[in-house]
């Protein structure tokens, strides 16, 4: 037998004196609902007699196959007791009866959990007991049928709609439209029905407790009526729609659900009596307003079950009745906020004139509230600035940047696929990048279908409303370059087999057929993929995003600080990096410079690698740098005086050659077309070569800094382009150009110092040909195990540090980012193999070679920077990571998410300050 309290009393008696034994901290014992109840009690609110029996008590009662622990229900019993003597009535009293509501009430909120029961304990004999006391059958009757159609339905899971259904009959032969117009009468009727249903549907086999002169009957004992009620809401912990929930979001499933025993408040006597639900302010846009509804003569959940119309909360003074109330709420709804410091929800009943509260809680907003009920709480001297920077969701913030489907629109999802870059967008099916930007130039709005993207298809992308693939995911190249832009994407749909040639996609598990044109829409918040146009809707940005942000940047960054936590962007050309600066980042973290390769000068860089002329080599060598000077001119003066990190060349080769599959079509084309031999001779010739370049694991080839050592002249190339483009920013414009060079995919040290040592030749050469110093850092980009386990090693020849974290988790795992997240991360995270997918959100072995790495690094060069620039940069769990146990010095993500990390970095600084991370820096 345990000796733990089991039963917490909480609420006004009789006389009105209070009791508490709980308190909102109490959360894990008594539940949300207990914890507050008692909470509002403590600070002196009208609560309703009542008790909390404890979460812990159901884990026991449940772990054992719904069995009560020795001495339960015996405590329950004289809780039950010690509440009659509270109230100064007992249940199933045939002169004046108690009754009670019984509330589940978990340490989360949870939809799924068993629902509640109002009015127990009215029996045949109480019931005319209560009409004795109170004169009013009508709501006695009333009270009652209600009971029995809870009872059935919610504790013995009797179909609901029978009930429903005798009381929509009962009204159409009474000729009324609403409940509440029934006669006292035809209320006492019903309860008969009620009951004859009850019989008709439960087993006496499963409740011989309920068997009376050999049948089944309504229980006339309020504590058989109790236990059963309370064991529902016990069983219902591990109901299936509870377990999915929790499983959904990461609800543990060992908490267990407290019940609440409380005292009923009628809201159902009469015109002087109503129920409500209200939000201390607006949920909706955050205003300083009230905010709910209220029903006059109703009981329970009236009020949100929409069977009659309610009025809004600030009518409710007008009602002479209810003025009393009114301004009691009011009161309360400051005490409520001056007491949580937050926005609050909650539920009342006003019995004859008196206002009762129900149950409170943090109110649920959206982002753009949440924003501006945090400004206004700071100024109102409510909460101060570091709190209202906490209590913003970074996720949330998402909402606020991108345009979402209205969410009043019926919307029938055609297909699935993973929700790899937020926002939605409607528009015609095209099949290739050409046919997207032919129709964007055409005014036409496009969604651009594809098997999987690549590089060549950046334009199309661009061109594009939203990207949709088949196949790939979060961190496939229409991911990663999707969020880059800002354009939303659903990747690997598997459902949908696209006939690109054809120009057309089957739908599998439907007869949908997809063609050029047709209009889909797409939710890369969601993941989903609908037929046709839906409405779409975009948040108003206000100044408040910025006011919160602003105050994110002075906590992150804060003078003095021997840490502060920096936020770059990736941006790989001016634009970007302009909008990047407008979303506050602070420097580049990651300039991808094969992006400068596309379009025009792709036939170049083609023509570099697949030529033996050392002329023809030399004479592309020099026109990439040409261009590639220009490329860094414009991106060095966008970001005059801010760093700007620089990645030498790094995919793998064929990512910039023909597809040998299409080049191969190609020349039989022109074979069967009788083109001159000389011609197919090329053909023929360039077919070998690539051939001959393929690889069989590219993502593990011939890349990154292994590039450089197999075709020296290309970073070379690029080493020149970027000196030569700041020295001639500072000789001839007095800018101050702050690039950094950063060699990829390193494995040896021996790598970094042969690298370097070219780097900085070329840098030296340049800056004697313009005549200024060049101080340009040569950095390590750290994205394979072996380098974070040497990274003293590597730290010996590098200036910086920076982490590609999506490489990393794919050489840590052996994960394939294109393939794993389509084809086995999803069974893995079903059957919690992997608690999250660790592309999205950075893995504790990761983030343990990144630790390492930044601490090896910093026992050779005490000052060095590490930063991270892989997509989890822009995730929020992951930046507290980084920051706080790895210890980098800032995160790069893409543009559009650069509000969420300057937020994030913010909130991880508040929890280091804070003790809950220790870091020995
Ligand atoms: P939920 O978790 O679904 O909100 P609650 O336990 O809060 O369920 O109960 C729903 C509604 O039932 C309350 O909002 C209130 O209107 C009514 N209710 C619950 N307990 C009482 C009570 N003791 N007196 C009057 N109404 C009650
Ligand atoms: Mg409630
Ligand atoms: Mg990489």
């Amino acid at each position: 037998m345990s000796d733990t309290k089991r039963v917490y009393r909480f609420g006004s008696d009789a006389g009105g004196a209070d009791i508490t034994e709980g308190a909102s901290s109490m959360n894990y014992t008594l539940g949300g609902k207990g914890a507050n109840l008692a909470e509002m009690c403590r600070i002196g609110l009208p609560v309703p007699g009542g008790y909390t029996i404890t979460c812990q008590t159901c884990m026991e009662y449940s772990s054992a196959g719904n069995v009560w622990p020795e001495g339960a229900l015996a405590e329950i019993e004289e809780a039950t007791r010690d509440l009659e003597a509270r109230m100064g009535k007992r249940l199933g009293d045939p002169q004046d009866p108690l009754l009670v509501s019984v509330r589940s009430g978990a340490p989360f909120s949870m939809p799924g959990m068993m629902d509640t029961v109002l009015n127990l304990g009215l029996t045949d004999a109480s019931a005319e007991g209560l009409i004795a006391q109170t004169g009013a059958p009508h709501f006695v009757w009333d009270s009652y049928r209600r009971f029995i159609q809870m009872f059935s339905d919610v504790v013995m899971g009797v179909d609901g709609d029978l009930f429903e259904n005798a009381l929509t009959e009962k009204r159409l032969v009474a000729g009324v439209k609403t409940d509440a117009e029934l006669s006292a009468d035809e209320l006492h009727e019903l309860v008969g029905e009620f009951k004859r249903i009850f019989c008709e549907h439960v087993s006496g086999e499963e409740h011989p407790e309920l068997i009376q002169n050999g049948a089944v009957a309504f229980p006339q004992d309020p504590s058989i009526q109790l236990k059963l009620a309370i064991e529902a809401v016990f069983g219902s912990w591990m109901n299936e729609r509870a377990c999915i929930y929790r499983k959904a979001n990461g609800i543990p499933d060992d908490l267990g659900t407290a019940v609440n025993v409380q005292a009923m408040a009628y809201g159902n006597k009469g015109e002087t009596s109503a129920t409500g639900v209200a939000f201390t302010r607006n949920p909706a846009n955050g205003a300083r307003e009230r905010y709910g509804d209220f029903l006059v003569n109703a009981q329970g959940e009236d009020v949100v079950a929409g069977i009659r119309n309610t009025v809004p909360i600030q009518k409710l003074a007008e009602y002479p009745a209810l003025k009393q109330a009114a301004d009691d709420l009011e009161r309360i709804f400051q005490i409520l906020e001056n007491h949580f410091h937050d926005m609050c929800d909650i539920e009342f009943t006003i019995e004859q004139g008196k206002l009762w509260m129900l149950q409170t809680r943090v109110g649920k907003r959206t982002a753009t509230a949440a924003l501006r009920i945090a400004i206004e709480m700071v100024e109102e001297g409510l909460i101060d600035k570091e709190t209202a920077v906490r209590r913003i969701d970074p996720a949330q913030l998402d909402q606020l940047l991108h345009p979402q489907f209205d969410t009043s629109a019926k919307v029938e999802v055609l297909a699935r696929g993973l929700n790899a870059s937020p926002g939605a967008a409607v528009g015609e099916v095209v099949f290739s990048s050409d046919d997207a930007v032919a129709a964007a130039a055409e005014g036409r709005p496009c969604i651009l279908v594809r098997w999987e993207t690549n590089p060549d298809d950046l334009k199309g992308m661009v061109a594009a409303e939203g990207i949709l693939t088949s196949h790939g995911g979060k961190t496939s190249h229409a991911a990663v370059i999707a969020r880059g832009m800002g354009a939303p994407c659903v990747c690997g749909v598997e459902a949908i087999h696209i006939d690109a040639a054809a120009k057309e996609a089957r739908v599998a598990g439907t007869d949908v057929v997809l063609h050029e044109g047709d209009i889909i829409s797409i939710d890369g918040t969601q993941g989903i993929v609908v037929l046709g146009a839906v409405p779409l809707v975009s948040v108003e940005l206000t100044g408040d995003l910025e006011t919160i942000l602003t105050w994110a940047d002075e906590i992150r960054l804060e003078a003095g600080s021997t840490h502060p936590y920096h936020v770059r962007v990736n941006a790989d050309n001016p634009e970007d990096a302009e909008l990047a600066l407008g979303f506050g980042a602070e420097a580049i973290g990651l300039c991808r410079t094969e992006h400068m390769f596309l379009g025009d000068r792709k036939q170049l860089i083609q023509d570099f690698i697949l030529s033996d002329d050392t002329r023809v080599r030399e004479d592309v060598l020099a026109r990439l740098l040409a261009v590639q000077t220009e490329d860094f001119l414009k991106m060095f003066r966008v970001m005059d005086n801010r760093e700007v990190v620089v990645r030498l060349i790094d995919p793998p080769l064929h990512e910039f050659l023909d597809a040998p599959r299409e080049l191969e079509v190609y020349l039989t084309k022109r074979e069967a077309a009788g083109a001159p031999e000389e011609e197919l001779a090329g053909l023929r010739a360039r077919l070998r070569r690539i051939d001959g370049m393929a690889e069989m694991n590219p993502m593990l080839g011939l890349r990154g800094v292994r590039l450089s050592f197999v075709f020296p002249e290309l970073p070379l190339m690029q080493v020149r382009a970027v000196a030569s483009a700041a020295a001639a920013l500072i000789r001839d414009e007095g800018l101050v150009p702050k690039p950094e060079v950063m060699v990829p995919l390193v494995a040896l040290a021996s790598e970094q110092v042969q690298m370097r040592a070219v780097c900085e030749q070329v840098i030296d050469e340049v800056a004697g040909e313009y005549g200024v110093a060049l101080d340009i850092p040569v950095g390590t980009m750290l994205e394979l195990p072996r380098a974070c386990i040497t990274a003293d090693e590597i730290a010996q020849d590098a200036d910086f540090f920076c982490f590609g974290t999506n490489d990393l988790t794919q050489t840590t795992f052996g994960f394939s980012r294109d393939d794993a997240e389509s084809k086995f991360i999803p069974i893995y995270l079903h059957k919690k193999l992997l608690d999250v997918n660790p592309f999205e959100t950075i893995d504790k072995g990761v983030l343990e070679l990144v630790r390492m790495a930044v601490e090896k690094g910093r026992s050779v060069k005490a000052d060095m920077h590490n930063g991270v620039c892989g997509e989890h940069g822009g995730d929020p769990a992951s930046i507290k990571a980084l920051f706080n146990v790895a210890g980098v010095d800032y995160v790069s993500c893409s543009p559009y998410r650069v509000p969420i990390a300057r937020l994030a970095a913010a909130q991880a600084k508040l929890e280091a300050e804070a003790g809950a991370v220790h870091l020995d820096r």
